[in-house]
Order: structure tokens, then sequence, then C-alpha cells
């Protein structure tokens, strides 16, 4: 197994590693370190959680520090861009973290918030940069910085990126950059515009993968019921009503789908709040306050919105629609099952969503179970599967069908 003293970092990063109580590197740690420092584009597609933000940062303090180019006020050497205030004050305290024993400086912008003391910290010079888009072209705008300098650019967590709408401040800010320049690129998932984007930006990129660890996706119980479209409302009132059903969390498709089972599960009596890409800062923050405290037992939620979230308890996670995207399955998943509690996954599964579900079962090798024993089971909702009626019966009577006889000539 790789060390961190195997990559060659300078010592004040290594104490400084030792100090956060890091012993091993995680998966994409051990294969960006080594790529970042050789001076390779990067294309990670990572969430949050799986150790990203140190698998960029530890390199490029180093690359930084060794360069002993001096800083320009108000020019940054390195921009990381990040789509919400929460992300860019994470990756800015681990900066000042890993960089605890470096002499360079950090500083965050973000909206929401009076510009004086970022202005103020601009003015003081900063080698690295954490800014959300909206906030970094206000201040360019204001000549308060210039991104000509940028030796390298990291844009995490594109597809969010997208998802909040982003991306024309993303083409704003990208021909503000040097073209000669070292480009880091996280998404989660790589939609087609993702795509077009990272192909713009990143030149000769090495890509690395990873997922999410299996272990929650094993010790998770996961479970589909099949339904029919214009029952799964219903469906979902009749589980949520449960009192074992504490903190759950709904994942839906669509933003506006969000809303309207927020609304039906509270006109059933169901304290249930939504969560999505175009809900302000404030109006998803109180949203979270409410779920994590416990004010609402239920949060509807997209992919993209709740991804980089950590909430501790969530007893299920339930699929009101499957994504076509199979990887976001085992993403929404790893929700519940944390910190060693076992863990509940439903899936709701109209007929016009089995291939989904197939998908999901080939990328994570196991057929989910079936729970037919509920009010709005659908039969022709289930698995393609066709069975003779001597097997259905059999299985039903909870005996072992025979097998036919082959009757040829032999
Ligand atoms: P991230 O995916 O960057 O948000 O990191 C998730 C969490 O893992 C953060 O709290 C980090 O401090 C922590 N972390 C990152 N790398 C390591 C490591 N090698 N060993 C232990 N914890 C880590």
């Amino acid at each position: 197994m790789l060390k961190f003293t195997d990559f060659n970092l300078i010592d004040p990063i290594q104490k400084a590693i030792k100090e956060a109580g890091y012993e091993t590197p995680t998966p994409i740690q051990e294969r960006a370190i080594p790529l970042v420092l050789a001076g390779h584009d990067l294309l990670g597609i990572a969430q949050t959680g799986t150790g990203k933000t140190a698998a960029f940062c530890l390199p490029i303090l180093n690359i930084l520090h060794l360069r002993r180019v001096r800083q320009e006020p108000r020019c940054p050497r390195v921009l990381v861009l990040t789509p919400t205030r929460e992300l860019a004050i994470q990756i800015h305290e681990n900066l000042v973290c890993y960089g605890h024993f470096l002499p360079q400086k950090y500083a965050v912008i973000f909206g929401g918030v009076g510009q004086g003391r970022q202005v103020q910290s601009l003015r003081n010079g900063t080698d690295v940069l954490v800014a959300t888009p909206g906030r970094l072209l206000d201040l360019i705008q204001q000549r308060h910085l210039r991104l000509d300098k940028t030796e390298i650019f990291v844009l995490d967590e594109a597809d969010r990126m997208l998802d909040m709408g982003f991306m024309r401040d993303i083409k704003k800010i990208l021909p503000l950059l040097p073209r000669q320049r070292h480009n880091l690129f996280f998404s989660a998932t790589m939609p087609n515009e993702i795509q077009v984007l990272a192909s713009k930006i990143l030149v000769n990129p090495k890509k690395i993968e990873v997922t999410p660890p299996a272990t929650t996706v094993k010790r998770t119980r996961q479970m589909v019921m099949f339904v029919d479209k214009k029952d799964k409302l219903n469906l979902l009132v009749h589980l949520l009503k449960n009192k074992n059903y504490h903190k759950s969390l709904v994942f839906v498709e669509m933003k506006h789908v969000a809303n309207r089972v927020a609304e039906k599960l509270e006109t059933n009596g169901i304290a249930a709040t939504a969560i999505h890409g175009n809900k302000s800062q404030g109006a998803r923050q109180r949203a979270l306050q409410d779920f994590t405290q416990g004010r609402v037992k239920v949060m509807v939620a997209t992919d993209i919105a709740s991804r980089g979230i950590d909430i501790d308890g969530i007893t299920h996670v339930i699929n009101f629609e499957l994504s076509n995207v199979a990887e976001n399955y085992v993403h929404r998943i790893g929700r519940t099952a944390r910190a060693g509690a076992d863990g509940i996954a439903i899936s709701l599964v109209t007929g016009e969503e089995k291939s989904y579900l197939a998908n999901i079962e080939r990328i994570i090798k196991q057929e989910l179970e079936v729970i037919r024993d509920q009010p709005y089971h659908s039969e022709s909702a289930t698995r393609a599967k066709v069975i003779g009626v001597g097997k259905a019966k059999a299985l039903i009577e909870g005996r072992r069908p025979f097998k036919k006889r082959h009757l040829s000539g032999r």
C-alpha cells in the first residue's frame, strides 16, 4: 500500500498531513498526486467524500512552493472555482490546514455576504484563491483582481456548476486566464455538456475515476417496488407514513418534480422539504437545516443538489425516480448505511424504468429484492421475465418448480 511519504512531497506538507491525522492516501490521492506533481492536466471523476480536495491541494501547494515565483497583489497563482459557498469554505479550510507550515497565502471569496473583507484579502496578496463564479466575476469587473498570472486552474464539481446555472459565468472566466496553464477538472458525473467543457479546458488530460466504497452498497438492504406511474405518489405517501421512516431522503430526476413531491407529502401531513439547483443558497441552507435538525423527516432532492452534503442518520433512501445514469444509484444509496449503521434503499419502479433498473443491477452485480406486499403493486410493471404457469404456481406455493423433461428422441 502506498504511503504519503512515497510521493516525495516537501517536508512542511508531510508535517501538515501528519497533523491532519491522515495515514494512508485515498484511492484518488494515490493516483492524482503523482500526476499533478508531474504537471499533467487531470480529469477526475469523483464526488466529495473521496478525498479529492487533498488530491489537488497537496500537489498544488508543493508545486507553488518549489517554483518560488513571487505573487503579485490581486493576481492569484492558483484559481479554484467551486459552485457553492460551503464548498469554497471547506476547500479554503483544507488549504489552510495543509499549507500550515508554508508561507503561501490563501483567500476565499463567495457571494451573499459583503465584499469588504474579501477585497482586503486580495489586496494583501493571495497565492491560492478559492472562489464561486458570480463573486469572482463581480470582483474582476471592479478591478479588485486579475487572472492573467494564474498558473493552475481547478474547476471543482463541474456537473453541479451546470445544474446551478453557472455555465455562462464559466465561459466568461475562461478567456481571462492565460492560455498556457495547468488544468485540473473534477466532476462526479460526465453528462454531454460537461464532456464538451472538459475538452475545451484540458490539454492531453490523464483521467481518473473513483466510485464510492462498495461497502455501503453491501450493508444497505436494497428493495424494488413495482408500481404504475399514476400510483407512485400514493405509494410514497403510504411508505412515509410509517413511523420507522425517521429520516428519509427521496431522490427525483427533475427539479420541478422535487417541489411537486414535497408539496404532496405536506398536504398528506408529512413534513417535507425540497432541495435542488433552482433554490437560492439561503433556501437550500434552510432546507438542509430543517432536515438535519429533524424539523422535517423527509427531504426530496435531485442528485446534484444533494451531493457533497453529509447527513448523519438517514434511515431510508427512496428512489422516487431512477436515474438513467446507473452510477447515481450507488451515490444515492451511499447516503444511508453510514458510520457502520445498516440502511434501507427502496426504488419505486414503473414499466418505463425497467431498463434503468437492469443497468443498475448490472453495475452493482446483484438483483434487487422485489417487495410485492404493498398496496400499489403492479404486476405489469415487474421485470419482463415471463415464467410458465407451473413455475409461477410453484413459486407462490414455495415448492421447487419441476424441471421440464426433454422429450427429444434420445
Ligand atoms: P473530500 O472528498 O475532499 O471532501 O474529503 C472528505 C474528508 O476526508 C475530509 O474530511 C478530509 O479531511 C478527509 N480526508 C481526505 N484525505 C484523507 C486521508 N488520506 N485520510 C483520512 N482522511 C482524509
